[in-house]
C-alpha cells in the first residue's frame, strides 16, 4: 500500500473504578500519559511503523512505576512479579505474546520478538525469558519490576488491609496499559502489557496476552487493546467482536466499541474499557467505568489526555 495520509495512536493506562491514589497521582498518570503518546506519535511521524509505534509506546508505560506493567507491576499471591504482553500486526495477522516472566523488563519488547522471529505465538514462563535473552534482551533480576510501592500494598491486601481481589465487580485493584496505531502506509497495530490483577493466582494468565481477548489488528478493519476483568474479557473474546462488528456488521469503530462495551453484555457486571483505531485514523475509546487513563494523536485531532469520563 502506497503512503496515507492519516496516522494516529491512542493509549491507555488501565480502566478503573478509581482511588485516593489515583486522585493523588493524577499528574503523574497524566505525565506518563504524555511521555508514552509521545514517544509512540514520534516513530509515526518518522513514517516508521505502527508497530513500532505500540512497541514504544507500551514500553515508555512499562518503564513508568506508576502504571501496572513492567516496572511497578501488582504482586501476585506470593508475592512475585508475573506480567504478560502481546502484540499484533495487523497487515500480516502475525501476533507474538509472552505469559508469567519477571526476569524481562520490556515483556512488550519480548511479545515483539516473538512476533517476529518466531513461528510460536506465545511462550510462557523461564522459557520465554531465555527467548528474549537469545534475541539480545539483558535479564534482569526477579524483583527488578517491583517497586516499594506494589511491596507495600502487597502487605497491606494480604493483612486485609486493603481491597483484595476484586469482588463482585465492585473495587479493582489491577490495571494494564496498552496501544493502537496506524502509520502513514494504512498497516494497524496493538499492544497490551499487565502486571496482572494484585494477590493473583501463581500462574494466571490474564487478556493481557491473549490475542483476540486483550489485543486485536486487522488492516481490514481496526487495531484494539482492552483492559478490565480479564476472565469475563476472555469470554467475551473483546477485541476481535469489535473487529467482527465492523467487518460483518457494517459498524464504525466507534460505534462497534460502544455496542460492545455498554450494550451487548450490559447485564454481565464486567468492568472493561477498550481503545480502538481504525484504518482512517479515527480514533475511539469506550469504558463502563469510572476512570481509564487514556490518550491520543493524530495528524488531524491534536493531543488528548484524560482519565474521568
Ligand atoms: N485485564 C488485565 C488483567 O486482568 C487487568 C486490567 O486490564 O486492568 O490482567
Amino acid at each position: 500500500m502506497g503512503r496515507v495520509d492519516r496516522i494516529a495512536i491512542a493509549i491507555h493506562g488501565g480502566a478503573s473504578s478509581g482511588s485516593e491514589y489515583l486522585d493523588t497521582e493524577l499528574q503523574a498518570y497524566e505525565s506518563g500519559l504524555e511521555r508514552a503518546i509521545t514517544a509512540g506519535y514520534k516513530v509515526l511521524m518518522q513514517g516508521r511503523s505502527a508497530i513500532e509505534a505500540v512497541h514504544d509506546a507500551v514500553m515508555v508505560m512499562e518503564d513508568d512505576p506508576i502504571f501496572n506493567a513492567g516496572m511497578g507491576s501488582a504482586l501476585n499471591e506470593g508475592g512475585e512479579v508475573q506480567m504478560e504482553a502481546v502484540m499484533m500486526d495487523g497487515k500480516y495477522l502475525n501476533s507474538g505474546a509472552v505469559a508469567l516472566v519477571n526476569q524481562i523488563k520490556n515483556p512488550v519488547s519480548l511479545a515483539k520478538a516473538i512476533m517476529e522471529n518466531s513461528n510460536h505465538t506465545m511462550i510462557a514462563g523461564q522459557a520465554a525469558v531465555e527467548y528474549g535473552v537469545k534475541h539480545g534482551m539483558m535479564p534482569v533480576s526477579s524483583d527488578y519490576c517491583i517497586t516499594e510501592k506494589q511491596r507495600k500494598d502487597f502487605f497491606r491486601r494480604a493483612a486485609g488491609e486493603i481491597y483484595r481481589l476484586p469482588v463482585n465487580g465492585k473495587k479493582k485493584a489491577y490495571g494494564t496499559v496498552g496501544a493502537v496505531a496506524v502509520d502513514y502506509h494504512g498497516n494497524m497495530a496493538a499492544a497490551t502489557s499487565t502486571g496482572g490483577p494484585a494477590l493473583a493466582h501463581a500462574g494466571r494468565i490474564g487478556d493481557s496476552s491473549i490475542v483476540g481477548a486483550g489485543c486485536y489488528a486487522h488492516n481490514n478493519t481496526c487495531a484494539i487493546s482492552a483492559t478490565g476483568r480479564s476472565d469475563q474479557l476472555m469470554r467475551l473474546v473483546v477485541a476481535h467482536d469489535i473487529s467482527a462488528m465492523m467487518e460483518l456488521g457494517g459498524k464504525t469503530l466507534q460505534e462497534a466499541c460502544d455496542y460492545k462495551i455498554h450494550e451487548k453484555h450490559k447485564d454481565a457486571l464486567t468492568e472493561m474499557g477498550v481503545i480502538g483505531v481504525d484504518g482512517k485514523g479515527n480514533i475511539s475509546f469506550s469504558f463502563n467505568t469510572k476512570c481509564m487513563c487514556r490518550a491520543s494523536i493524530s495528524n488531524h485531532q491534536p493531543l488528548y489526555i484524560a482519565v474521568y469520563k
